[in-house]
């Protein structure tokens, strides 16, 4: 196990990896970092961290491992105040929800792919932000997504497989491309929907009335509708040309389902709910 790890953003994510990692007998040293005194001295008091700095710069002084959990617009920035402070045998690794910009940041800032740079990806969640939501079970049997690019150093990934192996998550690696590929279906295109369901509705006359009445179903469709707004505006602007070619593809099966309901067309829409059912009941079991 690492000796130090330098956390930057101890919100749900962050948070959730420390209080992991801190159930563990050889647990390293955990330093948070972030803009806000008042967000990590509450860390603090809360027994996540160890200690926290807000000069992102002395934060990661002396750390093995650096992990920025910090929404994707702000890795950039991140990025560039810790650059000439990093141990010379750091690693640094993120959890954004989207990896080419991630890379294409670190590009920009350190003038090339730093070869202790392992873009990550903790596929675990729940639609709550900051340190008081975060709990130590978030990652237990949930898959975390490595995206290594050719530049990076093998050590420099079985160091950050190890640490979210150690905090219960089962690791894999995939391309860049692929990653964003894959959860601009899975993730970011039912966010989209979600959200827009719900501004949708609240946006027509008569929206108390709709909301009084809802039930079971909307609330099980939209609860991703209550993640943080500036984390999924990020996520959409960061992964924007894989999510609008999802909801294009979306778009088109959505006019179908119109046609078949304006149609009449009971055999169609029997066909499409009765193949939705299966696929669902299959991901369930
Ligand atoms: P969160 O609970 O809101 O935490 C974000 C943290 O980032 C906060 O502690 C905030 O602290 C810090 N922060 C924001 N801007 C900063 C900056 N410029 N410099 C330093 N710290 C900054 O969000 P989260 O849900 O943990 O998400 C964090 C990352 O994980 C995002 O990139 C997201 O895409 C990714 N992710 C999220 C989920 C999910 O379901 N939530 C799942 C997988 C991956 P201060 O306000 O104190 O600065």
């Amino acid at each position: 196990m690492i000796r130090r790890l330098c956390i930057i953003g101890v919100g749900l994510i962050g948070g959730s990896l420390a209080r992991a990692l801190r159930r563990h007998a050889d647990r390293p040293e955990i330093v948070g970092a972030s803009r806000n005194a008042a967000h990590l001295q509450k860390a603090l008091e809360l027994g996540v961290i160890d200690r926290f700095e807000t000069d992102l710069g002395k934060a990661v002084a002396g750390a093995d491992l650096v992990m920025v959990c910090v929404p994707l617009g702000a890795m950039e920035k991140v990025f560039a105040q810790i650059r000439d402070h990093l141990a010379p045998d750091a690693v640094l690794t993120d959890v954004g929800s989207a990896k080419a910009c991630v890379v294409e940041a670190a590009r920009r800032v350190f003038g090339t792919v730093p070869p202790f740079l392992v873009p990550g990806h903790p596929i675990a969640g729940t639609e709550q932000s900051g340190v008081e939501a975060s709990f130590a079970e978030l990652y237990e049997g949930r898959r975390v997504i490595l995206t290594p690019l050719a530049e990076t150093a093998a050590a420099a990934t079985s160091r950050v497989r190890e640490v979210w192996e150690a905090a219960g998550a089962t690791v894999s690696e995939m391309s860049i491309e692929h990653h964003d590929t894959v959860l601009a279906a899975t993730s970011h295109l039912p966010h989209v929907l979600a959200f827009t369901l719900v501004d949708s509705l609240a946006c027509l006359g008569d929206h108390d009335e709709i909301f009084a009445y809802a039930a079971g179903g909307f609330r099980d469709f939209t609860r991703i509708a209550s993640s943080d707004p500036v984390m999924w505006r990020d996520i959409c602007l960061a992964n924007g040309e894989a999510i609008v070619a999802m909801l294009e593809r979306f778009g088109a099966d959505l006019e179908g389902m119109k046609t078949a309901i304006r149609d009449g067309d009971g055999e169609t829409l029997l066909a499409r709910f009765q193949a939705a059912k299966q696929a669902r009941d299959a991901f369930s079991e």
